[in-house]
């Protein structure tokens, strides 16, 4: 997607260990044109897919995703990374190892909000290592409904994410594919 590839490059910086920062429109500030364009591109990709609900996890994924639910008529169900005194039973959980603040969360959904059958999209801001993207898939699982595709704003494409799920054959549509982030510099795939 070009206009986020551009976002990219104008605002991106790229932090120690491969990571990069993109708190001006994604991670911290939102930018809601952007957010709108990413969700009708989503939609678009799965458009064939009869998705009947999208999953995303606390806090970044929900702004990308939300348009996307938007549009393709589903709700949006994120799972929450912290404990909630409103949430205490009734979850399906998963643990998930962080990439960027390097430890465990347990991750959960209640099981009012995925249903046996259904077909669920996953969508994330950062495909790594795919952990995160596997803790969704096990709570989806764990449901007993189907995860029809993985759509991912940013993937670094020279982590082993994509691989990870496409050996498991899931579908991986990512926004914008990184293939290195050597010497401070974004080089897209
Ligand atoms: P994974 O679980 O695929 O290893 O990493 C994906 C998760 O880690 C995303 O949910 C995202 O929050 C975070 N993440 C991974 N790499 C980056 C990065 O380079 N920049 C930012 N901002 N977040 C990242």
């Amino acid at each position: 997607m070009e206009e986020l590839k551009a976002k990219i490059l104008e605002k991106g910086s790229v932090v120690a260990d491969g990571v990069l920062k993109v708190d001006s429109f994604l991670n911290h500030q939102i930018d809601t044109n952007l957010m709108i364009n990413i969700g009708k591109e989503f939609a678009k990709k799965f458009k064939d897919a009869n998705v009947t609900r999208i999953l995303t996890l606390e806090s970044s994924g929900i702004a990308p995703s939300f348009m996307a639910a938007n549009e393709l008529n589903v709700p949006l169900v994120f799972a929450r990374k912290r404990k909630s005194l409103t949430m205490t039973d009734n979850l399906y959980t998963s643990s998930v190892y962080s990439f960027t603040k390097k430890e465990t969360n347990e991750i959960a959904v209640s099981k009012n909000y995925l249903e046996k059958g259904e077909r669920i999209l996953i969508i994330d801001d950062f495909l790594a290592n795919g952990q995160a993207a596997l803790g969704l898939i096990n709570i989806v699982e764990q449901a007993g409904a189907e995860v029809v595709g993985v759509g991912i704003v940013i993937e670094k494409s020279f982590q082993d994410g994509r691989a990870q799920l496409e050996q498991k054959g899931y579908r991986v549509e990512s926004l914008a594919r990184i293939l290195s982030l050597e010497n401070g510099t974004v080089t897209f795939l």
